[in-house]
């Protein structure tokens, strides 16, 4: 007898060893090749919700580590594309690394800082400042550059980047939220939560 409900789950035994990768963001932070500096998992999943990707759009991961958050936006959607920022050597070969064993090759990296390295790159329709936020003229730049409706997403877990985004804030406006993540872990032979820092997420829309 078949189950048609089961056939699937018959046909769909993975390989052992194989790389399954989820639909949705929030991919484990193991399967990229980082070196500490990644946005976590559940962070990284709410970043995408925030960069709110439509087909054929353009982003901008300035600051981009790992280039985590451009490969979960181009797995998002074929038609996506995304610009990785990156200001030292290593990671950027990381980035390009980390884009071939996704399936996303077509990531395109560009090494140097930001602002300097943003001129003349293709327009974005959505821009996420990871790193750099702190370097005078790159929240300008950014802002400039996005086109009409354009979503704008930054991170903060320091005071001083914080800082930046309250700026922005009381000046242009949009959202602020606090994102506050503990996991269970042991805690001598029981479990207790530890937390995660916090993390301050912008988000505004250019008008
Ligand atoms: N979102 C990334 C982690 C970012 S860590 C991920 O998920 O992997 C911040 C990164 O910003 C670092 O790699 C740092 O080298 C880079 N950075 C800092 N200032 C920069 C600048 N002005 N231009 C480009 N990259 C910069």
């Amino acid at each position: 007898d078949i189950d048609p409900l089961n056939i699937c789950a018959v046909t769909v035994v993975p390989l052992p060893g194989a790389r399954i990768l989820p639909l949705t963001p929030g991919i484990d932070d193991d399967l990229f090749e980082h070196d500490g500096q990644i946005t976590k998992r559940d962070i990284r999943a709410l970043t995408l919700a925030a960069l709110a990707p439509r087909r054929h759009e353009v982003l901008w991961d300035i600051g981009a580590g790992s280039g985590s958050v451009s490969v979960e936006w181009m797995l998002s959607d074929p038609s996506l594309r995304s610009i990785a920022i990156e200001a030292r050597t290593d990671r950027a070969a990381q980035i390009t690394r980390n884009a071939k064993a996704f399936g996303v090759p077509e990531l395109q990296v560009v090494q140097g800082f930001a602002p300097a390295v943003l001129d003349g790159l293709p327009p974005p329709h959505a821009i996420f400042v990871g790193g750099g936020g702190s370097k005078d003229g790159v929240f300008a730049a950014a802002q400039a550059a996005l086109r009409p409706g354009g979503r704008l997403v930054a991170n903060a877990v320091t005071l001083e980047m914080e800082q930046m985004l309250l700026a922005f804030h009381a000046e242009h406006g949009g959202e602020l939220t606090r994102i506050a993540v503990a996991r269970a872990a042991e805690v001598g032979s029981m479990t207790g939560w530890r937390p995660a820092m916090p993390v301050t997420q912008l988000r505004w829309t250019k008008p």
